[in-house]
């Protein structure tokens, strides 16, 4: 008789997971997703640059996962997006991971030219970024493109169901039980449970976790802006590498920031979240803005006595969205130097025109503690070295720009929680931080999976 496995999330991290279990005969496997199919996902926001907070989010939620509306930008290093080595025990097999999580998209029509190949140019912008102080971490990227990724998912699905995985979309999962979910109201058997419901769930997840005793814990966040400048400023350092990676600790406080999500001539998108506004960007491949823009993050960890990462994350945001007049903020940077408010007028009299326009010109060092404020101007300093012009006064910063990890839930070797039978992968999990690395973490579940089960 075969097993009933229930994935939870139709994300990189559900949809690899049940790619690895459909291939055996012994499984029975349903994949439950609160969001649409790929080809009804459609967001105002990145119609028309206004968010109406859709519930379901159709940028968050559905197939394809919070990937599924993404640049689809594919990091190929273990340790980006989380570190699979700390899963996998070593960096060889950590590599082989990735390669393995590439081979897939590649089959499902995902573009075969990569960039971050060029080791001259490669080895200059390390030797800058040397000299300012800051490293630079070198990465070979697959950009998929928002506009293909549709066909892409479309595929996975297609061969999914060809080997008998069943998809029940727009149903929500409503509670994890031993032996089953409650799903839109309605129980569905599980002889396994695989969570991997992204950032959208995992304040659901962390919630059902802590109900069902599975241990947890929490992660450090990241919480920052996303800067938007001419795509010519940026542009020697995008011809190296698509999505540059730099880190940087702080002279004052000797924090750490990064830079991340690198859109050349993209756009910058709101998100909204259960009571406030972020914002985030994206590229297309056919539709060209005149800007560059990409997240420059400051990492937070709590200690003691208070952990909760995600409570402070969270007041932050509140209060940007309070001072924002419930959409970000947006500054120049000389205004921000200056100690001023940002106007339209002071805006349109700057060289870089915004492209997200739902915001409010407002004063960045009112939403955010000084500290980050802090970090910001002096990180922006040191990586106007590697680019100059970035940190230049019409430099445009959005906030609030915040990476809410999922709390970390504790997992075995085989991906399984302290619940018997309930594995976990992906973002909500805590596990990852992108495509690549959650992709990665839901074919190890299923793996745990099949272990479980006396099949590996
Ligand atoms: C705008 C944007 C751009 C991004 N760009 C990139 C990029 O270029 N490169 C990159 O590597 N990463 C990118 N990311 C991050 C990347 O998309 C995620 O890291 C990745 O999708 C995580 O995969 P996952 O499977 O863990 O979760 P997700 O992709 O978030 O999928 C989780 C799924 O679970 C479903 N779900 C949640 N709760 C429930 C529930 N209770 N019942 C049923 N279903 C549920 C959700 O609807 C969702 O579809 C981007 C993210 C965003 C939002």
């Amino acid at each position: 008789m075969k097993k009933n496995v229930v994935i939870i999330g139709a994300g990189p991290a559900g949809l690899f997971a049940a790619r690895e279990l459909c291939q055996r005969s012994d499984f029975s496997v349903t994949v439950v997703d609160w969001g649409p199919d790929i080809k009804d996902r459609k967001c105002p926001a990145v119609e028309t640059g206004t968010c109406i907070g859709c519930r379901p989010c159709n940028i968050m939620c559905g197939l394809g996962g919070a990937g599924g509306m993404s640049s689809g930008i594919l990091n190929l290093r273990y340790d980006i997006g989380g570190d699979l080595s700390e899963l996998v025990g070593s960096r060889g097999a950590a590599d082989a991971l990735v390669k393995e999580v590439d081979q897939i998209f590649l089959e499902h029509g995902a573009p075969r030219e990569v960039s971050g190949t060029d080791i001259d140019g490669i080895a200059e912008l390390k030797r800058k970024a040397a000299a300012a102080g800051i490293s630079f971490i070198p990465i070979v990227q697959r950009h998929i493109g928002s506009e293909h990724l549709p066909a892409v998912i479309t595929s996975f699905r297609q061969w999914l169901e060809k080997r008998g995985v069943r998809f029940l979309l727009n149903t929500k999962v409503n509670q994890i039980k031993p032996g089953r979910v409650i799903a839109n109201g309605r129980p569905i058997d599980a002889d396994y449970i695989i969570a991997a419901p992204g950032r959208v769930g995992a304040k659901w997840f962390a919630e059902e976790a802590k109900r069902l005793n599975v241990k947890l814990r929490h992660g450090p966040i990241d919480i920052g802006v996303r800067v938007e400048i001419p795509a010519v400023v940026y542009e020697p350092l995008v011809s190296i590498n698509r999505d540059p990676k730099f880190h940087i600790r702080t002279k004052t406080f000797d924090d750490f920031v990064r830079t991340f999500c690198t859109n050349p001539n993209g756009y910058v998108m709101e998100e909204r979240y259960d009571g406030h506004v972020g914002v985030n960007g994206h590229s297309l491949r056919g539709v060209k803005s005149e800007n560059t823009n990409f997240a420059f993050l400051v990492r937070i960890e709590l200690t003691q006595p208070v952990t909760d990462t995600t409570a402070y994350g969270r007041s932050i945001a509140y209060l940007a969205t309070t001072i924002g007049g419930n959409q970000p903020i947006l500054q120049r940077l000389g205004d921000l130097r200056a100690g001023r408010r940002s106007t339209w007028e002071r805006i349109r009299r700057s060289h870089v025109e915004p492209t997200l326009k739902s915001v409010t010109p407002g004063d960045i060092s009112m939403a955010l503690p000084a500290r980050i404020v802090t970090d910001i101007l002096e990180g922006l300093d040191m990586l106007d070295r590697v680019a100059p012009g970035v940190a230049s006064d019409s430099t445009l910063l959005y906030a609030p720009e915040v990476k809410f990890y999922a709390m970390r839930i504790e997992v075995n070797e085989l991906m399984e929680t302290s619940m018997p039978g309930l594995f976990v992968a992906g973002d909500g999990a805590g596990l990852s931080r992108g495509i690549v690395t959650a992709a990665a973490t839901g074919l190890l579940a299923a793996r745990g999976v099949l272990k479980k089960a006396g099949l590996a």
